[in-house]
């Protein structure tokens, strides 16, 4: 019996495992990490074509049927499973992520192996279908969302394969498609400015479809900006305004700000700051004209102020958050 809770889709189509498989481009050599074996049917597989393989399942089930499959063959000594949430603990050092995996882990899985202290390849991942199709949307593109830009960012993202949902057993209720993510080296936006970029996309997000003009006019968002205005100001009062300031003491690590970064909702017109945002919104109180003025001055001078964040690119991206650090306009 599989549980559905657990997003147990086995995968039947042994042709469709090969060319999994083989699109990965495993070497002899290299370590793979599998998410959720289940039954051990891409496991076997990967067996055949790399060095070593680690696999982290949740299901104690699985892992005593996994070990119960491949106990006395030749792969024995080169399978290590590991029971637990992979969500959860430590990843291993690998050299390739090679996964079927339950969908619903699909956005913070991706941020945790991008997180990962070890440099890796590549991560080769099914999900579903309109899930992947946002991972590599542009610019423009309807799907087009806060977790493009964000992954995008991160990593080169392609699209491998089209799965149908009848490869698998239980067919799930949607289709599927394999993606390859490849962590970028070096980012393109300094480390220890990723926080301030969580926050600026959130806010240019917050209404997609609406221009940057109008999303920056609002009252909660100025206050907001206003607030670390000061909060800034106060910190570093002898640089009065003019110079980029050093973050890093604010900043308490990348990945809870982007861990959440979509979980796939269309969130068009919808606002997403969460309620923590909105309190500290409302302590900041009324904003002063000045500083709206401000905030327009460099939307106008840079020409974003008719701008859509659904149209704009990740480069567009850095610069408005860099015209904004220079004018002392900060996001965290
Ligand atoms: N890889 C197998 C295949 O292709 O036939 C099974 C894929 S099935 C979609 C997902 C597997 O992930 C299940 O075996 C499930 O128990 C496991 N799983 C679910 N949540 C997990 C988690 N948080 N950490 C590790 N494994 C998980």
């Amino acid at each position: 019996p599989f549980y559905k809770s657990k997003g147990q889709h086995i995968l039947k189509n042994p042709l469709l495992v090969d060319t999994i498989v083989q699109k990965a481009g495993i070497k002899s050599t290299d370590t793979i990490l599998e998410i959720g074996p289940g039954t051990g049917n891409l496991t076997k597989k990967l067996l055949e074509a790399g060095k070593s393989v680690i696999a982290v399942e949740v299901d104690p089930r699985m892992v005593l049927e996994l070990e119960r499959r491949f106990q006395g063959t030749p792969f024995h000594n080169r399978l290590k499973v590991i029971q637990g949430d992979v969500l959860k603990c430590d990843l291993p050092y690998f050299d390739i992520c090679v996964a079927n995996i339950p969908y619903q882990i699909s956005s913070p899985l991706i941020f945790k192996l991008l997180d990962h202290k070890h440099c890796f390849r590549c991560a080769v991942i099914m999900f579903q279908r309109e899930f992947a199709m946002r991972l590599i949307a542009q610019p423009g593109d309807s799907l087009y969302c806060r977790l493009s830009v964000n992954t995008q960012l991160l990593a080169r993202v392609f699209h491998l394969l089209k799965v149908g949902r009848n490869n698998f057993r239980p067919p799930p209720k949607v289709d599927s498609s394999v993606v390859r993510i490849e962590p970028r080296k070096p980012l393109p936006l300094s480390p220890d400015k990723l926080k301030e970029w969580d926050g600026m996309l959130r806010i240019c997000f917050s209404r997609k479809n609406k221009t940057l003009g109008a999303i920056f006019k609002q009252k909660k968002i100025l206050s907001l900006l206003e607030k670390n205005y000061k909060t800034l100001q106060a910190l570093h009062p002898s640089q009065n305004g003019q110079e980029e300031m050093d973050l890093s003491m604010l900043h308490d690590g990348f990945e809870d700000a982007v861990m959440d970064a979509d979980d796939g909702k269309d969130e068009d017109d919808e606002m997403e700051l969460e309620g923590s945002d909105m309190d500290s919104m409302a302590e900041a109180g009324e904003t002063g004209s000045a500083f709206k003025d401000k905030v327009s001055g460099v939307l106008k001078q840079y020409d974003y102020e008719n701008k859509r964040s659904s149209k704009l690119s990740q480069n567009e991206f850095i610069h408005l958050l860099s015209v904004f650090n220079e004018a002392c306009i900060h996001f965290a």
